[in-house]
């Protein structure tokens, strides 16, 4: 066990941990980041941003994740590179176990994210890295002027297939309704030669060749059931996330899906214990969200501290 009592642990270091980290640190609390990968979370590997407000036209993820951390750092926050595999947090003292020892602090905020979801076919997991892919931005290059498919009709699903327009030779959009749940401001974005919206269906099959790799879908139509084969060299899922809280179970309250209930105030209900960004029950996921939920983590882990001390 590391020695030193932190007053401040931020878990995750995405747009939320970051900026809970460094109002932490501005504060004047001593701050540790825990982080299992390197910081930014799914905002560093975004690569283009556009309506975080302040960065007018396209903003690098990459970039923006970087610059908070250096700004957190600057404060004097710390990182570390550490899972966080569970949690105690009774008592004034709150243990945090990691993958590299156990950390304690006089609060927390959790600020893990979410991972992408799968779509849940049974050779999936065994093409990731061969043709199935979780992040058009970090995989999209190895598709230059190939034909790849992109599954789902939210924001990131539309923003993948924009960004994959622009290397691939075709791009189908493949959604399991006949209107997308995508900002309207994506409607002309995808009207472009290379990409075919294929609405109303689901991917049944993920078709492989001899090879071990990606060769195609399988795709079935939900409302005539007929069936339809795209020959591709990858497949790009973006059908949502699930929010990175198992470390947290039975120590933290979540909701069914999985995510901490907490609600604006970043209260979990666990004195001195704070959830924020896409961790948390909300309705916008967006990274001024996460930024705004950090900022008001640190400012009611500011004041939890300040009444444990009277
Ligand atoms: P999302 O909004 O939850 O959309 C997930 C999409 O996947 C939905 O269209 C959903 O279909 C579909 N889907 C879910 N499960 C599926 C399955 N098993 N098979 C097929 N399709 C499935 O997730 P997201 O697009 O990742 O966005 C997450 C959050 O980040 C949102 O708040 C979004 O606004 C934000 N975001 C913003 C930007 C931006 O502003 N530039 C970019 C990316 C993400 P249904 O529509 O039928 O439910």
């Amino acid at each position: 066990m590391e020695e030193r009592l932190w007053d401040a642990a931020v878990v995750g270091a995405g747009p939320a941990g970051l900026t809970a980290a460094l109002y932490c640190a501005r504060a004047g609390l001593s701050t540790v980041m825990l982080e299992k990968l390197s910081p930014g979370g799914q905002m560093a590997t975004t690569n283009e941003i556009e309506n975080y407000p302040g960065f007018p036209g396209v903003t690098d993820g990459f970039e923006l994740a970087d610059r908070m951390r250096r700004q957190a750092e600057s404060f004097g926050a710390s990182q570390r590179s550490a899972e966080v595999l569970s949690l105690r947090l009774e008592g004034a003292e709150k243990v945090l176990v990691t993958k590299a020892g156990e950390i304690r602090a006089r609060c927390v905020i959790l600020a893990p994210g979410a991972a992408p979801r799968e779509l849940g076919l049974p050779n999936e997991a065994a093409l990731r890295g061969k043709g199935v892919s979780y992040c058009a931005t970090c995989d999209g290059a190895f598709y230059r002027k190939k034909t790849v498919a992109v599954i789902g009709g939210g924001d990131t699903a539309a923003a993948d297939a924009v960004f994959l327009s622009g290397l691939c030779e075709k791009v189908y959009l493949v959604h399991r309704r006949g209107k997308l749940r995508a900002s309207g401001s994506y409607a002309k974005k995808l009207q472009k030669e290379n990409v075919e919206i294929v609405w109303d269906s689901v991917v049944e099959e993920i078709l492989e060749n001899e090879k071990g790799r990606v060769s195609g879908v399988r795709l079935r139509n939900v409302k005539t059931g007929e069936t339809r084969a795209l020959t591709l060299s990858g497949v790009f899922v973006a059908v949502g996330n699930i929010p990175a809280t198992d470390f947290a179970k039975g120590a933290v309250p979540l909701d069914e899906a999985g995510y901490f209930t907490a609600g604006e105030d970043t209260q979990t209900g666990v004195p001195g214990v704070f959830a924020a960004g896409d961790c948390r029950r909300k309705p916008l996921r967006q990274i001024v969200t996460a930024a705004a939920d950090g900022a008001v983590a640190a400012y009611a882990a500011e004041a939890y501290l300040q009444d444990q001390q009277q």
